[in-house]
Formats: structure tokens, sequence, C-alpha cells
């Protein structure tokens, strides 16, 4: 693999890695180092630049998305920054032989340990607060929007499914991401109104969103909102 360096028309540059491969297309891949391209053994040089700047525009605009969505992976100790209902939540992490369980104190998750440079206890330890927490304040909010559809508040578990926020099955148990409590409030109605609409319909008609926007006015700023937050919210874990 070599590094290059390709001039926009905007007189830009942008360092990518090259592959040679055995293949008949040229394939763009951004990775966390940035550009990598698979070309052909035998392109020229000429045709690869050219082809190249045809997708210039692209190459730019997933460069800087991606640099944008890069966040520094989760320190396990004291100081860290996490979030909380879409504020900071700040790790407060002593030295203690009783080793305490997390607790929550203003903007701070106390919580202490044998030895401060375990952070894989200390991640543990942090999860199952975040759990628990969730947990609660969910099954809080459906029972909050449960009295306004007139309905008992169905049974709530977490989930911890990678691409899905929620979900609501034909028994009418609700799953909800644990990871949505770092989220702020109306982005986490937002998916508990979805859920619970969908013990009156199994579906996403009309009929359905009307009973969502019935739940939460607000939904469609919520639905936007929430496609923003994901990457911070699957910062943990
Ligand atoms: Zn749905």
């Amino acid at each position: 693999m070599s590094a290059f360096l390709l001039q926009g028309p905007d007189g830009q540059q942008i360092p990518y890695a090259l592959e040679r491969r055995a293949r008949r297309t040229v394939g763009l891949k951004i990775t966390a180092d940035g550009l990598v391209v698979h070309a052909p053994r035998y392109i020229d040089d000429i045709e690869l630049n050219r082809l190249l700047l045809s997708k210039w525009s692209w190459i730019v605009s997933k460069i800087s998305l991606q640099s944008e969505r890069q966040l520094p992976a989760v320190q396990w100790q004291d100081g860290e920054q996490l979030l909380l209902l879409g504020n900071t939540l700040y790790l407060d992490v002593v030295e203690d032989s009783a080793n305490r369980q997390a607790k929550l104190a203003g903007n701070s998750l106390s919580l202490g340990v044998k030895q401060l440079d375990d952070q894989a206890h200390i991640a543990r330890k942090v999860l199952l607060w975040y759990r628990q927490y969730a947990l609660q304040d969910f099954q809080r909010r459906v029972a909050l929007f449960a009295a306004k559809l007139k309905i008992a508040p169905p049974p709530v578990f977490l989930s911890n499914a990678k691409g899905r926020w929620g979900s609501c099955n034909s028994r009418h148990e609700i799953r909800l991401n644990w990871r949505l409590i770092q989220a702020p409030p109306a982005l986490i109605n937002y998916v508990v109104a979805h859920e619970l609409a969908h013990t009156k319909q199994m579906n996403h008609s009309a009929k359905f969103w009307a009973i969502v926007e019935k739940l939460d006015p607000e939904y469609r700023t919520a639905e936007k909102a929430l496609k923003d937050w994901s990457h911070r919210l699957h910062r943990i874990a």
C-alpha cells in the first residue's frame, strides 16, 4: 500500500492509500485512516486520477462526515465525560476497598473501585448502572404515555440491539435500547411514543403516525435528531 495525494479542482489535497489488486474496477472506501483506493493492477495513473476526480465531491463529503463523527474511545477512568439524558455526566472514580456501586450525584456518577486502573471493572459497573437507570426511566415514560392512550402500561425490557432503538412484539412487550438513556428526553419520548403506538397499530400506516403524533406532537423533529445523535449514543459499549 502506498500513499498518494489527490488534488481537487478547488486546490484542496486529500491523501489516499492505493492498493493495486487483481480487479476490474476502482473501489473507494473511507476508513478511520482516510481514503483507501483499490485499483486494478494495470490502470494508468492519468486514468485513475480522472476517475478519482469524478468522485471528488463524494470523497470530500464522506471524509468530513467521518471526521465529524469520530469520537475518542471512552476511557473508563476518573474525569471521563459520558452522557445522561443529553447532558454531560462526569465519571468520578475513587479508590475504595469497599468497592462501592455507581451512584448518581448531581452531574457526576461516582463509584469506588479497588484498583483505579482496572478499566474493565469500571466499565462493567458503569454499564450496569446505565441499564438500571434506563429501565426505571423508560418504565416511567411508558406508564405516562400509556395513561394518555388509556391502556395499561405494557411490560418494558431493555435491548442491546446495535441498529435499533426500540421494538414492540405481538404480545405488546416493548423493548428499548438502553443506550437511549444518554439522549435528550425528547428523543427518548419519541421512541417510547413510537413503540407504544405499535400496541394499537402493528404497522407504519397513517393511523399509526396519528397515534404517535397524539402522544408526541414534536415527533418529527425528534426522529431527525435521533439520527444525528446515533453515533454519540453508540460511543459506549
Ligand atoms: Zn415502528
